[in-house]
């Protein structure tokens, strides 16, 4: 015990622990110089993956409403939709699609390999090579009743069979060209169902980012509104998500669902939402060594973008200090719609 030593041999710390005027911690924090030799710094646009939106069709740049200066893209447009992100050095982007194919039971959709989606991954594969392109592997937006799974014929979820089909999205961006396949529907098995497909068709260099502790959460509502895939269950059906997304009020079962994908094969874990959950991203960093990503979501992002219109808050100060938070949480990939904008609010 300190206070047992002779006073002598004391260290200095225990006396300067509390021992103003000698310690001031604001020499520290005095100039902006000083600040940014001691402060974190926001990631570099390498370390960020922008979501973009695909919709059938050609020649559309759609704004989405619930989600300002976001758009719908066609494939024909992706090119000149990424090339301003490429510019500012951004690393990656994530893209989800719908189809003009009639929505089914199963998503079939989905793994259409002229769908737009398989498109714009091979369009971005040959005008930037150097770009990593990850895509959103799912059923809700291709499926009629707006769950991720298909529906046995009383209405409950069949899991196996979405794995299946998931695992055939999944193997049709792979044959397109993307980088990263990450499956989002969670589902007991998919990444496992996923990580064979993909290596029974040769892709051993395909990654696999599993969503793999994703919430039940009420920011999702921008997001549902772009995709098109807020559920829209028949009778007998679960009305939300609940039953497959993680509970936000049991973050153990979150966590486990992060260490069975982990088990399965994923080379990224991910928590989403991200702003709401940064007790999960530091918690899930501690218990593994994969990189974990943070997927910032659409209703984080319209709450700053509300903020800042209302005139409560500077939206450059907002994006750069939410930023900040991920970052200290552990965050290696931001998955971020303020990512394209990089060079304006987070440089
Ligand atoms: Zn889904």
């Amino acid at each position: 015990m300190l206070q047992d030593l002779p006073a002598k041999s004391k260290p200095r710390y225990t006396i300067a622990m509390n021992a103003f005027p000698d310690l001031r911690l604001r020499r520290a924090r005095r100039t902006p110089g000083i600040r940014a030799l001691f402060d974190l710094e926001i990631p570099d646009p390498a370390k960020w993956c922008w979501p973009l939106f695909l919709v059938p069709g050609a020649g559309v740049k759609a704004e989405i409403a619930s989600m300002p200066d976001q758009f719908h893209w066609s494939a024909d447009r992706i090119c000149e939709a990424v090339e301003p992100a490429v510019r500012q050095g951004v690393g990656s982007v994530l893209l989800f699609g719908q189809s003009d194919r009639p929505k089914d039971n199963g998503g079939s959709g989905a793994w259409d390999e002229r769908g737009p989606v398989q498109q714009a991954v091979r369009a971005l594969k040959r005008a930037f090579p150097q770009l990593t392109v990850m895509t959103d592997v799912c059923l809700c937006a291709y499926t009629s009743h707006g769950h991720c799974a298909p529906l046995r014929p009383d209405g409950a979820l069949d899991n196996d069979a979405a794995c299946a089909c998931l695992a055939k999205v999944a193997l049709s961006h792979a044959a397109a060209g993307a980088d990263v396949v990450a499956p989002s529907a969670m589902m007991d098995g998919q990444v496992a169902a996923i990580r064979a497909s993909l290596a029974e068709d040769g892709f051993d260099d395909t990654l696999l980012m599993a969503y793999s502790t994703k919430f039940a959460s009420a920011c999702y509502g921008p997001f549902r509104d772009a995709e098109g895939s807020a559920p829209t269950p028949p009778p007998g059906a679960p009305a939300d998500r609940r039953g497959y997304q993680a509970s936000p009020a049991n973050p153990r079962a979150a966590l486990l669902e992060s260490a069975l994908d982990e088990q399965e094969g994923a080379d990224l874990l991910m928590v989403k939402p991200a702003l709401f959950y940064t007790d999960m991203i530091a918690a899930l960093k501690a218990r593994t060594l994969l990189p974990v990503a943070a997927y910032n979501v659409s209703g984080e992002y319209a709450m700053l973008i509300a903020t800042a219109r209302a005139g409560w808050g500077d939206l450059r100060d907002l994006v750069r200090e939410s930023a900040l938070a991920l970052t200290r949480a552990g965050a290696d990939l931001i998955i971020s719609y303020w990512a394209n904008r990089y060079d304006e609010l987070l440089a």
